[in-house]
Protein backbone atom coordinates (compact mmCIF):
# COMPACT_ATOMS: atom_id res chain seq x y z
CA UNK A 1 0.00 0.00 0.00
CA UNK A 2 1.03 3.16 -1.17
CA UNK A 3 0.34 5.85 1.87
CA UNK A 4 0.98 9.59 2.15
CA UNK A 5 -0.18 11.21 5.73
CA UNK A 6 -0.98 14.89 5.27
CA UNK A 7 -1.65 17.50 7.46
CA UNK A 8 -0.18 20.67 9.97
CA UNK A 9 2.82 20.36 11.66
CA UNK A 10 2.51 19.04 15.51
CA UNK A 11 -0.68 16.87 13.60
CA UNK A 12 1.12 13.74 14.97
CA UNK A 13 2.08 12.64 11.54
CA UNK A 14 5.27 10.92 12.77
CA UNK A 15 4.19 9.33 16.21
CA UNK A 16 1.31 7.59 13.96
CA UNK A 17 3.50 6.43 11.16
CA UNK A 18 5.91 5.00 13.45
CA UNK A 19 2.71 2.95 15.18
CA UNK A 20 1.41 2.74 11.60
CA UNK A 21 4.75 0.85 10.22
CA UNK A 22 4.56 -2.51 12.44
CA UNK A 23 0.71 -2.26 11.88
CA UNK A 24 0.52 -2.18 8.86
CA UNK A 25 4.26 -3.55 7.95
CA UNK A 26 5.49 -0.99 6.00
CA UNK A 27 8.06 1.26 5.76
CA UNK A 28 8.24 4.65 7.39
CA UNK A 29 9.76 7.50 5.10
CA UNK A 30 10.02 11.19 7.03
CA UNK A 31 11.51 13.60 4.56
CA UNK A 32 12.44 15.91 7.64
CA UNK A 33 13.92 12.73 9.45
CA UNK A 34 15.90 12.60 6.56
CA UNK A 35 17.00 16.60 6.63
CA UNK A 36 17.73 16.67 9.88
CA UNK A 37 19.70 13.21 10.04
CA UNK A 38 21.80 14.72 6.90
CA UNK A 39 22.14 18.16 9.47
CA UNK A 40 23.14 15.93 12.42
CA UNK A 41 26.06 14.20 10.47
CA UNK A 42 27.61 17.28 8.58
CA UNK A 43 26.42 16.34 5.02
CA UNK A 44 27.00 18.58 2.37
CA UNK A 45 22.86 18.44 2.01
CA UNK A 46 22.56 18.94 5.86
CA UNK A 47 24.62 21.87 5.55
CA UNK A 48 22.69 23.30 2.37
CA UNK A 49 18.99 22.80 4.55
CA UNK A 50 20.13 23.39 7.83
CA UNK A 51 19.11 27.34 7.88
CA UNK A 52 16.23 26.36 6.08
CA UNK A 53 14.88 23.89 8.60
CA UNK A 54 15.95 26.23 11.57
CA UNK A 55 13.66 28.74 10.16
CA UNK A 56 10.03 26.68 9.15
CA UNK A 57 10.55 27.42 5.49
CA UNK A 58 10.83 24.55 3.04
CA UNK A 59 13.57 22.76 1.35
CA UNK A 60 13.45 23.29 -2.47
CA UNK A 61 11.23 21.33 -4.43
CA UNK A 62 13.85 19.68 -7.11
CA UNK A 63 15.79 18.39 -3.64
CA UNK A 64 13.25 17.20 -1.51
CA UNK A 65 11.81 15.38 -4.92
CA UNK A 66 15.13 14.21 -5.56
CA UNK A 67 15.89 12.64 -2.38
CA UNK A 68 12.93 11.01 -2.05
CA UNK A 69 12.71 9.38 -5.26
CA UNK A 70 15.83 7.82 -4.89
CA UNK A 71 14.59 6.51 -1.18
CA UNK A 72 11.27 5.00 -2.51
CA UNK A 73 13.52 3.23 -4.92
CA UNK A 74 15.02 0.98 -2.73
CA UNK A 75 14.24 -2.23 -2.31
CA UNK A 76 11.85 -1.98 1.17
CA UNK A 77 9.63 0.31 -0.84
CA UNK A 78 8.58 -2.04 -3.25
CA UNK A 79 5.29 -3.32 -1.52
CA UNK A 80 4.38 0.18 -0.18
CA UNK A 81 5.51 2.89 2.08
CA UNK A 82 4.14 5.59 4.49
CA UNK A 83 5.19 9.07 3.06
CA UNK A 84 5.44 11.49 6.00
CA UNK A 85 5.98 15.12 5.34
CA UNK A 86 5.54 14.63 1.56
CA UNK A 87 4.40 15.80 -0.70
CA UNK A 88 4.18 19.48 0.69
CA UNK A 89 3.57 21.35 -2.59
CA UNK A 90 1.19 20.87 -5.36
CA UNK A 91 4.62 20.24 -7.75
CA UNK A 92 6.02 17.74 -5.23
CA UNK A 93 2.24 15.93 -5.57
CA UNK A 94 2.48 16.37 -9.14
CA UNK A 95 6.10 14.64 -9.16
CA UNK A 96 5.34 11.98 -6.77
CA UNK A 97 2.66 10.85 -9.69
CA UNK A 98 5.42 10.15 -11.94
CA UNK A 99 7.22 8.05 -9.86
CA UNK A 100 4.71 6.52 -7.47
CA UNK A 101 1.26 7.48 -6.87
CA UNK A 102 -0.34 7.12 -3.66
CA UNK A 103 -3.47 4.86 -3.24
CA UNK A 104 -4.37 6.52 -0.12
CA UNK A 105 -3.61 10.07 1.64
CA UNK A 106 -4.70 10.36 4.87
CA UNK A 107 -5.58 13.81 6.03
CA UNK A 108 -4.63 14.41 9.64
CA UNK A 109 -6.98 17.26 11.09
CA UNK A 110 -6.19 19.34 14.08
CA UNK A 111 -7.36 23.07 15.49
CA UNK A 112 -4.58 25.77 15.61
CA UNK A 113 -4.84 26.04 18.94
CA UNK A 114 -3.93 22.47 19.89
CA UNK A 115 -1.36 22.39 17.12
CA UNK A 116 0.72 25.13 18.90
CA UNK A 117 0.17 23.37 21.92
CA UNK A 118 1.89 20.44 21.04
CA UNK A 119 4.68 21.67 19.13
CA UNK A 120 6.18 24.31 21.77
CA UNK A 121 5.87 21.59 24.63
CA UNK A 122 7.44 19.16 22.33
CA UNK A 123 10.98 17.97 23.77
CA UNK A 124 13.07 15.34 21.40
CA UNK A 125 16.03 13.49 22.39
CA UNK A 126 19.66 14.61 21.38
CA UNK A 127 20.65 11.18 20.98
CA UNK A 128 18.26 8.91 19.89
CA UNK A 129 15.49 11.39 18.39
CA UNK A 130 12.57 9.81 20.85
CA UNK A 131 9.78 12.68 21.29
CA UNK A 132 8.74 13.76 24.28
CA UNK A 133 5.95 16.40 25.46
CA UNK A 134 5.92 18.46 28.85
CA UNK A 135 2.53 17.63 29.51
CA UNK A 136 0.81 15.05 27.22
CA UNK A 137 4.25 12.96 27.31
CA UNK A 138 6.83 13.79 29.61
CA UNK A 139 9.60 11.64 30.61
CA UNK A 140 10.12 10.31 33.78
CA UNK A 141 13.03 12.24 35.07
CA UNK A 142 13.29 15.67 34.04
CA UNK A 143 15.31 16.54 30.97
CA UNK A 144 16.15 13.35 30.26
CA UNK A 145 15.73 10.57 27.75
CA UNK A 146 13.81 7.24 29.52
CA UNK A 147 14.92 5.27 26.23
CA UNK A 148 18.62 5.94 26.15
CA UNK A 149 19.13 8.82 28.93
CA UNK A 150 19.86 11.18 26.48
CA UNK A 151 19.38 14.83 27.07
CA UNK A 152 15.73 16.25 25.94
CA UNK A 153 16.19 19.51 23.85
CA UNK A 154 13.55 21.71 21.93
CA UNK A 155 13.77 21.07 18.22
CA UNK A 156 15.07 24.39 16.72
CA UNK A 157 11.61 24.96 14.52
CA UNK A 158 9.59 24.49 17.68
CA UNK A 159 10.49 28.15 19.45
CA UNK A 160 7.49 30.09 18.67
CA UNK A 161 8.61 32.12 15.71
CA UNK A 162 9.36 28.89 13.47
CA UNK A 163 5.85 27.22 14.37
CA UNK A 164 4.09 30.77 13.27
CA UNK A 165 6.26 30.33 10.03
CA UNK A 166 5.66 26.66 9.60
CA UNK A 167 1.60 27.23 10.19
CA UNK A 168 1.63 30.32 7.09
CA UNK A 169 3.96 27.67 4.99
CA UNK A 170 1.66 25.14 6.07
CA UNK A 171 -1.27 27.27 4.84
CA UNK A 172 -0.17 28.44 2.17
CA UNK A 173 1.54 25.93 0.21
CA UNK A 174 0.15 22.36 1.14
CA UNK A 175 -3.38 22.86 2.66
CA UNK A 176 -4.17 23.04 -1.33
CA UNK A 177 -2.89 19.47 -1.74
CA UNK A 178 -6.28 18.60 0.36
CA UNK A 179 -8.06 19.46 -2.52
CA UNK A 180 -5.64 17.68 -5.01
CA UNK A 181 -6.26 14.58 -3.62
CA UNK A 182 -10.21 14.76 -2.87
CA UNK A 183 -10.93 15.26 -6.79
CA UNK A 184 -8.69 12.59 -6.90
CA UNK A 185 -10.68 10.31 -4.65
CA UNK A 186 -7.73 9.13 -2.65
CA UNK A 187 -8.36 11.85 0.31
CA UNK A 188 -9.38 10.15 3.89
CA UNK A 189 -9.43 12.61 6.68
CA UNK A 190 -8.71 11.97 10.25
CA UNK A 191 -9.79 13.17 13.47
CA UNK A 192 -5.80 13.88 15.03
CA UNK A 193 -6.81 14.70 18.22
CA UNK A 194 -7.50 11.97 20.33
CA UNK A 195 -4.55 9.65 22.09
CA UNK A 196 -2.20 7.90 19.42
CA UNK A 197 -3.92 4.48 19.78
CA UNK A 198 -6.58 5.80 19.14
CA UNK A 199 -6.02 7.55 15.83
CA UNK A 200 -4.29 4.20 14.82
CA UNK A 201 -7.51 2.16 15.18
CA UNK A 202 -9.26 4.90 12.64
CA UNK A 203 -6.85 4.92 10.29
CA UNK A 204 -7.04 1.54 10.34
CA UNK A 205 -10.45 1.22 9.86
CA UNK A 206 -10.46 4.10 7.22
CA UNK A 207 -7.58 1.74 5.49
CA UNK A 208 -9.98 -0.93 5.36
CA UNK A 209 -13.46 0.68 4.30
P1 LIG B 1 6.67 18.96 10.93
O1 LIG B 1 5.69 18.15 10.13
O2 LIG B 1 6.54 18.79 12.39
O3 LIG B 1 6.75 20.41 10.51
P2 LIG B 1 8.87 17.54 9.61
O4 LIG B 1 9.81 16.76 10.41
O5 LIG B 1 7.93 16.83 8.72
O6 LIG B 1 8.13 18.47 10.67
O7 LIG B 1 9.67 18.60 8.69
C1 LIG B 1 10.61 19.47 9.24
C2 LIG B 1 11.15 20.44 8.20
O8 LIG B 1 11.79 19.72 7.13
C3 LIG B 1 10.10 21.29 7.48
O9 LIG B 1 9.74 22.43 8.23
C4 LIG B 1 10.86 21.65 6.20
O10 LIG B 1 11.83 22.64 6.42
C5 LIG B 1 11.60 20.38 5.88
N1 LIG B 1 10.79 19.50 5.01
C6 LIG B 1 10.25 18.30 5.35
N2 LIG B 1 9.55 17.76 4.33
C7 LIG B 1 9.65 18.65 3.30
C8 LIG B 1 9.11 18.70 1.99
N3 LIG B 1 8.34 17.71 1.51
N4 LIG B 1 9.42 19.78 1.23
C9 LIG B 1 10.18 20.77 1.67
N5 LIG B 1 10.70 20.81 2.91
C10 LIG B 1 10.43 19.76 3.73
ZN1 LIG C 1 17.09 9.00 23.67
Amino acid sequence: MKLVFLGPPGAGKGTLATLAKQALNLPHISTGDIFRSNIKEGTPLGLKVKKILDSGGLVPDETTIEIVQDRLRKPDCQGGFILDGFPRTIDQAEALETFAAPQAVINFILADEIIIQRLSGRRVCKNCGASFHLENLPPRREGLCDQCDGELIQRPDDTAQAIQQRLSVYTAQTEPLIGYYRKKGTLKDIDAQPQPEVVLQTLIKVLKA
